[in-house]
């Protein structure tokens, strides 16, 4: 079996980690995330910087000990969502060769964003596998923006790199994973690719959009894979839905985060297997949706997914989830994100028994 080992224990990979970017699953616990099947956990630097502050975190033993998680936990540096912030508003943020400039919302204090500080920020809060700062595009972006993020890209992942050769403490060293951009043009990628791999990383990301408007993978998140080295990690940033997810894996990616679980969970969208997904085919069609708050499941007794253990599916018939989700109890948004969570943690250990065979 492939594994990425960490200070935390190994990832078996393809792993997917859910996104805590808070520093919570939301609705449920590091316990529970376990009982799942969860194997590690993403964190956003940026968020958690801004409250409770990395800085408390770090004082009271790192993000592992303030979580209740003892497993594999990935931290985000933060710059994809300084971004959607200049992107509401340009007084929120701006951008240069140096870093980000940015205030969380109007009238609170600017702050900066650099590679140092990003670095700084994983360090503080302990994480195990740390990401570059990058800088993102939209897909409509012109040839020229696109060839500055790939520009500030490198050069900030150049000075990731330094402060984290320079940075962190005794025990063991995190993993940095440095991110891929170039848009939609391939050679741009490649000159990125190129560049990043030349200084070397434990890992590469895809970075930039990774769906197109009719909802489907991009051409570039497989020419990335094709870029980056075998036998070193590639994480496919933000792709999470299942089909997808399988795509990815045939393409080489190893780890995968996203929120679509646990949100779509709290809005009452469940993943079921169409079968057992011990000896589903995975091509095409192979789950559908199941809408807890359907008023077809007024009466019906029976569990979400007949052939999924979880507390949710053993226990709980699906009136009795819809019933929560009708009073507003928060016990429905939990029953299912415990659900989903399961869903992907069976999506990939089925994914890694493929890979076995
Ligand atoms: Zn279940």
């Amino acid at each position: 079996m492939r594994v990425l080992a960490t200070a935390h224990g190994n990832l078996a990979l393809p792993a997917f980690l859910p996104d805590a970017t808070r520093g919570v699953l939301r609705l449920v616990d590091a316990e529970d995330a376990r009982d799942c099947g969860v194997q590690g956990l993403m964190v956003n630097a940026l968020h958690l910087s801004s409250q409770p502050g990395t800085t408390v975190i770090g004082k009271l033993g790192g993000i592992h000990r303030f979580m209740g998680w003892d497993g594999p936990v990935a931290s985000d540096s933060g710059g994809f969502q300084v971004l959607s912030l200049i992107a509401q508003s340009s007084s929120l943020g701006s951008v240069s060769d140096r870093g980000f400039s940015y205030r969380l919302a109007l009238g609170r204090p600017k702050q900066t964003l650099t590679p140092d500080r990003c670095i700084r920020l994983q360090f503080r809060l302990g994480a195990d596998l740390m990401f570059c700062l990058d800088e993102c595009t939209y897909p409509d972006d012109d040839p020229g923006r696109q060839r500055t993020s790939v520009e500030r890209s490198v050069r900030w992942a150049r000075e990731c790199r330094a402060a984290f050769d320079q940075g962190g403490g005794e025990g063991a060293r995190p993993l940095l994973f440095a991110v891929v951009q170039g848009g939609s043009d391939p050679d741009l990628r490649c000159e990125c690719a190129e560049q990043l791999i030349a200084m070397g990383f434990d890992g590469y990301g895809y970075g930039g959009w990774p769906i197109d408007k009719g909802g489907q993978l991009v051409e570039m998140v497989e020419h990335v894979a094709r870029l980056t080295p075998e036998g070193v990690p590639k994480h496919a940033l933000g792709i999470g839905k299942p089909e997808h997810v399988v795509r990815c894996v045939a393409w080489g990616y190893d780890l995968f985060d996203c929120t679509l679980p646990t949100r779509d969970a709290r809005h009452g969208r469940l993943y079921v297997f169409d079968g057992s997904p011990e000896t589903l085919r995975l091509r095409g069609s192979f789950y559908h949706y199941h809408y807890a708050e359907d008023d077809k499941h007024r009466r019906d007794p029976g569990p979400v997914d007949e052939t999924c253990a979880c507390l949710c599916c053993s226990r709980y018939s699906r009136a009795y989830l819809r019933h929560l989700f009708a009073i507003h109890d928060p016990l429905a948004g939990r029953l299912a994100t415990i659900h989903n969570l399961t869903f992907y943690a069976r999506l990939m250990e089925r994914l890694r028994t493929d890979g076995r065979r």
